[in-house]
């Protein structure tokens, strides 16, 4: 995990009033580690040693922050990934059946000309300064092969 991450999440959280604690930290480190967004449960595995009334909190408090957002998906809980000023923009492959997802980097053109189509979308109803946020469904590995 590089420093920047670090100095980023640090800054946010003080420009939020909050203080960047070692807990907090350690969270950063797990989300920024893993390479896909990731569910309670699975934090609370690797960290086994903090309560997960204080895993709440703090994920809470660096939302608020924005150092971390919450990825919405079919499942009951949200998952939990860091802010895109902290990792660069991407995208997600989701997997229909199991629920599994991944972190994907789309090509540079690719992106542009989404963008580029997207902008005209949303300006034709009004919107400007328009970001995307873009899943992609499908059948991961495991689940492809038991299909
Ligand atoms: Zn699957
Ligand atoms: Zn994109």
């Amino acid at each position: 995990v590089t420093a920047t991450v670090h100095d980023t999440a640090e800054r946010r959280l003080r420009d939020a009033g909050q203080r960047y604690t070692s807990q907090r930290r350690s969270l950063v480190d797990l989300l920024a580690r893993s390479g896909h967004p990731l569910t309670l449960p699975d934090i609370l595995r690797s960290r086994r040693q903090l309560k997960q009334s204080s895993v709440y909190r703090n994920l809470a408090d660096l939302e608020h922050a924005g150092v971390v957002r919450r990825v919405m998906t079919d499942e009951e809980h949200g998952r939990y990934e860091l802010a895109e000023e902290l990792t660069g923009h991407h995208h997600h492959l989701v997997c229909a059946r199991c629920g599994t997802m991944r972190d994907v980097d789309v090509p540079d053109d690719v992106e542009r000309s989404l963008d580029r189509s997207l902008d005209r979308i949303a300006g034709r109803a009004g919107f400007a300064s328009v970001s995307h946020r873009l899943d992609l469904i499908g059948l991961c590995a495991d689940c492809a092969a038991t299909a």
